[in-house]
């Protein structure tokens, strides 16, 4: 099999693995018990918490552990919202970015905010004149993802964050596609809040991180006994932070290494399927991810693509038609000025450290016969022949 969808979701790592294990059974105790047995858990907690805040710049009292990507973005947006809903009720976002993000928007705004969904070029970026435009005495936070899950385009958050300093704004990163696979540091980027997630590099599914920078009074997530310092209350999942925290070590101190690998591996994929007739690259070629390759393939569906792939052992995804039965292309690809018909015909390829050439080999030998067959049986792809003759 070749697994080339990294960006959805990674096997836990090896040294992750062996970290976490120890902590499910020998180790089991609760981190807040005063015996030996709840201290060890207590004690690799802290570790844990330790080399996370390490891995992003961060002091360890910076790190709330949180259920995963979504509920650190859920988080961050409500309770930045509620936190300064006497100053101002206004909003700014991105149009691309994840619905862990949007759908929280969304939310809010059912709630009587407002929210300025800022647009992209076509490149998935957005500029930072526009950030400043949108900017109102009412706005209370930005929030602008790091690196885009579909197309993998990098936002310069780093020049974000000093303008939302200057404005005494607060501002959120979702960072879940960028930690692990490019340099995160949360002074740099100057943010407040900053979201992660353990299963995108090599960790654990269902834990992630809260960054939340000191000083700012996050309200609680979930009221409980005072574990994360009393704002998200629940006996700590020990195994599932241990593993993450030992992920993210190994990612990081394998970070230029890995990227170099992948960044190279992708572009021997690109040049590849570029080859194809209509078909183009999406997202910002430069400032992107190394991992992931987002394509477009005129008169095809991306699902039948995926399928089609699967059949052959490859593991990848489409932005086109998602699983919820929506006929809807994906709201990234019409961000970025896709025709419809032209991003119904979507296929994101992510790599990762864990691919190898003969990977990329095997996506170049079996991809374009799929998507040749495809085009046999499109209506659309007859008319496109004829346009051309
Ligand atoms: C995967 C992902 C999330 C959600 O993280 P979960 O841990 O799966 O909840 C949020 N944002 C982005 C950009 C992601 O890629």
């Amino acid at each position: 099999m070749v697994y080339a969808d990294h960006a959805a979701t990674t096997a836990v790592s090896d040294k992750a693995l062996a970290a976490m294990l120890p902590y499910l059974k020998e180790q089991y105790g609760n981190p807040s018990g005063i015996y030996r047995l709840g201290r060890a858990a207590r004690q690799a907690l802290d570790q844990a918490r330790e080399t996370v805040a390490k891995a992003i710049g961060a002091q360890a009292n910076e790190i709330y552990f949180t259920g995963g990507g979504s509920e650190a973005d859920n988080w961050a947006l409500k309770g930045a919202a509620e936190l300064k809903k006497e100053k101002g009720r206004h909003i700014i976002t991105t149009q691309i970015e994840h619905h862990a993000l949007l759908n929280t928007a969304h939310y809010l705004e059912e709630q009587g905010f407002e929210v300025t969904y800022l647009p992209v070029d076509q490149l998935g970026r957005i500029s930072l004149k526009a950030v400043e435009n949108a900017i109102r005495e009412d706005t209370i936070l930005i929030s602008v993802m790091t690196a885009n899950n579909e197309i993998g385009t990098i936002q310069p958050i780093a020049e974000i964050g000093a303008l939302a300093r200057e404005k005494g704004i607060l501002f959120h990163t979702d960072a879940v596609q960028a930690v692990g696979h490019i340099p995160v540091n949360v002074e740099e980027m100057q943010v407040d809040f900053l979201s992660l997630s353990g299963h995108k590099f090599g960790g654990p599914k269902g834990v992630g991180v809260l960054y939340v920078r000191k000083g700012v009074r996050l309200p609680a997530l979930i009221q409980g006994g005072g574990q994360e310092k009393g704002i998200r209350g629940g006996t700590e999942n020990v195994a599932g932070f241990v593993g993450m925290a030992a992920a993210l070590e190994e990612a990081v101190s394998n970070l230029a290494e890995n990227e170099a690998k992948v960044a190279a591996l992708r572009e021997r994929l690109v040049d590849g399927l570029l080859k194809i007739p209509f078909s183009a690259l999406t997202g910002d070629p430069i400032n992107r991810l190394p991992g992931i390759a987002s394509f477009v393939f005129e008169c095809v569906e991306g699902e039948s693509m995926v399928m089609m792939l699967d059949a052959k052992g490859i593991c990848a995804s489409s932005g086109s038609a998602c699983s919820s039965g929506s006929l809807d292309p994906s709201h990234v690809l019409m961000a970025i000025g896709l025709l419809h018909e032209v991003s119904h015909g979507s296929l994101r390829l992510s790599l990762g450290a864990d691919n190898t050439e003969e990977d990329v080999d095997y996506i170049l030998e079996q991809l374009p016969s799929v998507i040749a067959r495809l085009r046999e049986m499109s209506p659309l792809w007859e008319e496109k022949q004829k346009e051309v003759q």
